[in-house]
C-alpha cells in the first residue's frame, strides 16, 4: 500500500455469508441448493475456523423416536438445564421451536454426508443434564466437520473467499446492500454487494484477557472470534439481546480448551472433596454438572486460597476411558492429548487441574423465525443469534433458506450510492496499514482487554462502567493521527500540524457536510485536499473521487479557520477569509511533539534602540510582563492571527501607533497590527543593564534585536 491508496476489488452476489463456520457454511449450502448465488466470505480458512475448527462431540436436537412426541415437553426439560438456559436467553421461543422441528433433519443430512452422528450404530446422547433430567445432546463424532461442510459448500459451487475479514456492512435508507472487508494476505479492499447478507461470525472470544495473557491464541474458542457481527450490526442500526450477560467456561489450566461435558471425572479441591453437589465418582453419562452451574468457583477457590480444582478421573473404568478418550479427540482436544501422551500422563491416575476461563459475553443479535434480524436484508444464525452447534448448523440452514428466497426477490442494490463511505473505510484502511509509529494493534488489544477487566469485569457498577466507557473512548480517538498539512492562503503559504475549524486535528477525526447524495460523515484521514468553493468546499478523497460540500460549518463561512502549527512562525490562525485550500500530507514517522522539543526557557535579552539614537542591553521584560523566550507576541496582518514565541523573534520594529515589523530568526518579515503586543497600547520595555534598569515607553522605542 503505497501512501495509503488502497486498492480495491467489487464482488456481486445474491447471497453473502460472513464467517465460514458451522453456521456460515450451513447457509451457504442452503441458499446455492435454491440456485441463489453464495460468496462465503471467512477471515481464516474454513478448514480449520472458528469454535468448530477442530471438532465438537455434542449436538442439541430432538429426536422424537428418542426423546418422545411432544417436542413441547423436551423444549421445557431442555431450558433447566443451566447451560441451555444461560445460552439461549433473549432468545425467542418461536425460534427455539423452529431449530428444533429442523434439527433432526440436520442430523440426518450430516450424517449423510460423512459426518457420524451415530455412535455403535445408534443415537447416543450424554452431557450438558443433571442426573434424572432428559438427555438434550446427541454425541457426533465432529473431528472432521470443518472438512466435510466445506466439500460439501464447494460441491454446491458456492464461493469461498478465505483470509478475507469483514469489518462493516454496507446500508441504504431499506436495508442492507453488501458489506466490505480487508483481503488480509493480498493489498486490497473487497467491497461485496449482495441482495441479502447472513452473519454467522460466532462468538466474542477475545474481549476479555485470556487465561493466559502472554498469548493472544490461548483461548478456549478461537482466536478470530472477536464480536464482529455484534459490532457491525450495532453500528448499522440492527438490535442486539443481551449483551451484558457474561459466561465463563473452565477447562484445562493454561490449555484453554473445555471438554467441559466430554470429561468423565470429578472435581475435587487438593484435599479429594468434590466441590460440586451433583457427582461423586466418574459418571460418563452425565459427568459433573458443577462448572455449568458455577463455572467461577475454581477462580473463588484459589482467589480465597482454597488451592487449585482438579479435574480427576480416577475410578473410571478402562470402558469409560476409552470412551472419554474418543469423544476428547472429537471435541478438538488433540493437541491435550498429544501434550498428555508427551509428559507420560494417565488420565486413570494423574488429575489434571482446571481453572476458570475469561469473560466471554453470551449476548445475540435480535432474530425472528425466518433468522431475519431487524435489519431489511440482514440474517443472524449461529453463536451470534443462537449458540451451540445444533443451533448454529439448523439455523445457518434456516437462514439460507430465507435469504436465497428473499434475494430471488430483491431489487439488485447498488454499493456505488454509498461510495462515499466505501471510501472513508478504505482511507482508515489505509492509514492503518501504513502506519509506522505508534501503538499497534497487539498494545490496542491489550489494552482494551484490560479496560473490560477492569471495569466491566465480574463486578460491575454505573461509576465503574462510565469509567471504563471514557477510557475505551479515549483507547479509540488514540487510533488516529494528528493531521498534518499545507494551507494556501491570501498571504502565502503555511505548513504544520492543523487543528481544523479550532477543533478536529487526528485523523480520526470526522467532516461533515451535505452533497448531492445526502449528508456525508468524511473522516479526514481519508481526504487528500480542501478548496474554499462558492458557499461551500470541494473536497477530494484519497482515492481520487470529489464532493461538493456545503450546510456545515466543516465547510462553509462559519468555520472558525485553520490553525497551522507552522515551525517558522508558532501557531497561525487563519481565518475562513483568508483561507483558500489545505492539501493534507501523511507524517507517518511523526506524531507530534516529543519531551525533547519542549526546551528549557530562557529570559528574554537584546538591546533596545531608543529615538533618540541610544541603546541599552540586557535582560529584557518586553511590555512590561513577558520575561520568557517561550512567551507569545500576538498580532494580525489583517487575515490572519500569528502567534509567535518571542525565542522565533529576531527583531520589532514599531511602525506608526498601529503595529509593528517583525523579522524572525526564519527570514520571515511580517507587518503585524491589532494587538497591544505591538501597537501603541504597549506598556513599554524594561532594560537591565549590568545593575541597571532602564524603564523604555514604547513611542521612544526605535527597535528591539533579541539575542
Ligand atoms: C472447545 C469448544 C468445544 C465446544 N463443543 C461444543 C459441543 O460439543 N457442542 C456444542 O453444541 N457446541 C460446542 N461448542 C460451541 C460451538 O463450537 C459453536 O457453538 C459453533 O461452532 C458456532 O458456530 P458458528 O458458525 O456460529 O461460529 P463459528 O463456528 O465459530 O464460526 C464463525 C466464523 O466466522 C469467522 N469470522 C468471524 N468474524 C469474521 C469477519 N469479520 N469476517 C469474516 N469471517 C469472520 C470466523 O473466522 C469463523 O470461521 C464448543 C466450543 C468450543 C470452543
Amino acid at each position: 500500500m503505497e501512501n495509503g491508496a488502497v486498492n480495491e476489488e467489487l464482488i456481486q452476489t445474491d447471497v453473502l455469508c460472513i464467517g465460514g463456520g458451522i453456521a456460515g457454511l450451513m447457509a451457504a449450502i442452503r441458499a446455492r441448493e435454491l440456485g441463489a448465488k453464495v460468496v462465503v466470505a471467512e477471515k481464516c480458512n474454513t478448514l480449520h475456523s472458528g469454535r468448530g475448527r477442530a471438532g465438537n462431540d455434542h449436538f442439541w436436537c430432538y429426536i422424537p423416536e428418542v426423546h418422545g412426541a411432544d417436542m413441547e415437553l423436551f423444549l421445557k426439560d431442555c431450558l433447566k438445564g443451566p447451560k441451555l438456559k444461560l445460552m439461549q436467553a433473549g432468545t425467542s421461543m418461536s425460534v427455539l421451536r423452529t431449530f428444533l422441528e429442523k434439527s433432526f433433519d440436520i442430523v440426518k443430512l450430516w450424517d449423510s454426508w460423512g459426518i457420524p452422528m451415530k455412535y455403535q450404530g445408534g443415537w447416543e446422547f450424554a452431557g450438558h443434564s443433571f442426573h434424572g433430567d432428559v438427555l438434550t445432546h446427541l454425541k457426533y463424532e465432529g473431528l472432521k466437520q470443518k472438512r466435510v461442510l466445506t466439500e460439501k459448500a464447494l460441491e454446491k459451487k458456492a464461493e469461498i473467499m478465505n483470509r478475507v475479514m469483514i469489518f462493516d456492512l454496507l446500508r441504504n435508507e431499506d436495508g442492507v446492500i453488501g458489506a466490505i472487508g480487508i483481503h488480509t494476505r493480498e493489498d486490497k479492499v473487497i467491497v461485496l454487494q449482495a441482495k441479502a447478507v447472513i452473519l454467522g461470525t460466532g462468538f466474542v472470544d477475545r474481549l476479555y484477557p485470556p487465561s493466559v495473557p502472554g498469548w493472544l491464541a490461548s483461548v478456549a474458542g478461537s482466536l478470530t472470534l472477536t464480536g464482529d457481527g455484534r459490532a457491525m450490526t450495532y453500528r448499522a442500526g440492527g438490535e442486539l439481546v443481551g449483551p451484558e450477560i457474561p459466561r465463563r467456561h473452565v477447562g484445562p489450566r493454561y490449555f484453554a480448551r473445555y471438554g467441559q461435558a466430554t470429561w468423565v471425572g470429578v472435581l475435587r479441591d487438593t484435599h479429594g472433596k468434590p466441590i460440586g453437589p451433583y457427582v461423586t465418582k466418574p459418571d460418563k453419562r452425565y459427568g459433573d454438572m458443577t462448572p455449568e452451574v458455577k463455572g467461577v468457583l475454581l477462580e473463588d477457590y484459589m482467589k480465597s486460597g482454597k488451592g487449585p480444582v482438579y479435574m480427576d478421573c480416577r475410578g473410571i473404568s478402562d470402558e469409560d476411558y476409552e470412551y472419554m478418550m474418543h469423544w476428547l479427540v472429537h471435541e478438538g482436544n488433540s493437541s491435550l492429548i498429544d501434550h498428555i501422551n508427551e509428559e507420560g500422563i494417565d488420565l486413570r491416575k494423574d488429575p489434571v487441574e482446571f481453572g476458570t476461563y475469561q469473560m466471554v459475553p453470551e449476548g445475540k443479535i435480535w432474530i425472528n423465525e425466518k433468522a431475519e434480524t431487524s435489519i431489511k436484508g440482514l440474517y443472524a444464525a449461529g453463536d451470534e443469534s443462537m449458540g451451540g452447534i445444533g443451533a448454529s448448523a439448523s439455523y445457518g440452514w434456516i437462514a439460507g433458506e430465507h435469504a436465497a428466497t428473499y434475494a430471488k426477490e430483491a431489487p439488485a442494490p447498488k454499493v456505488e450510492k454509498g461510495r462515499a463511505e466505501i471510501e472513508e473505510r478504505k482511507g482508515l484502511v489505509g492509514e492503518m496499514c501504513t502506519r509506522k509509529e505508534g501503538p499497534d494493534w497487539k498494545e490496542a488489544n491489550i489494552a482494551l482487554q484490560q479496560i473490560m477487566q477492569d471495569y466491566a469485569g465480574p463486578v460491575r457498577s454505573e461509576t465503574l462502567l462510565k469509567a471504563g466507557l471514557s477510557y475505551l473512548q479515549r483507547l479509540k480517538k488514540k487510533v488516529g493521527s494528528p493531521l498534518y498539512g499545507e494551507v494556501e492562503t491570501r498571504r502565502g503559504r503555511f505548513e504544520g500540524f492543523i487543528q481544523w475549524d479550532h477543533d478536529e486535528c487526528l485523523s480520526t477525526d470526522v467532516l461533515d457536510g451535505d452533497s448531492e447524495d445526502g449528508d456525508m460523515e468524511i473522516q479526514f484521514g481519508n481526504i487528500q485536499s480542501i478548496e474554499k468553493y462558492r458557499r461551500g468546499s470541494l473536497v477530494t478523497l484519497k482515492s481520487g473521487r470529489e464532493f461538493y460540500l456545503t450546510g456545515s460549518n466543516d465547510v462553509n463561512s462559519e468555520n472558525r479557520g485553520v490553525i497551522v502549527k507552522d515551525p517558522r512562525f508558532g501557531r497561525v490562525l487563519i481565518g475562513w477569509r483568508a483561507f483558500e485550500n489545505i492539501t493534507f500530507h501523511d507524517r507517518v514517522n511523526d506524531s507530534g511533539p516529543a519531551f525533547d522539543d519542549f526546551i528549557v526557557p530562557k529570559m528574554l535579552s537584546g538591546v533596545v534602540k531608543t529615538k533618540d539614537g541610544k541603546t541599552h542591553s540586557g535582560r529584557i521584560i518586553y511590555d512590561l510582563d513577558e520575561v520568557y523566550d517561550l512567551e507569545i507576541l500576538d498580532g494580525n496582518d489583517g487575515r490572519i492571527e500569528y502567534l509567535i514565541p518571542f525565542r522565533k523573534i529576531k527583531k520589532i520594529t514599531p511602525e506608526r501607533r498601529y503595529g509593528s515589523i517583525i523579522k524572525l530568526k526564519s527570514g520571515e518579515e511580517l507587518e503585524l497590527e491589532d494587538s497591544r503586543d505591538i501597537d501603541e497600547d504597549n506598556d513599554g520595555i524594561i532594560v537591565w543593564d549590568s545593575d541597571k534598569e532602564e524603564y523604555i515607553p514604547w513611542r521612544e522605542v526605535e527597535e528591539i534585536v533579541f539575542n
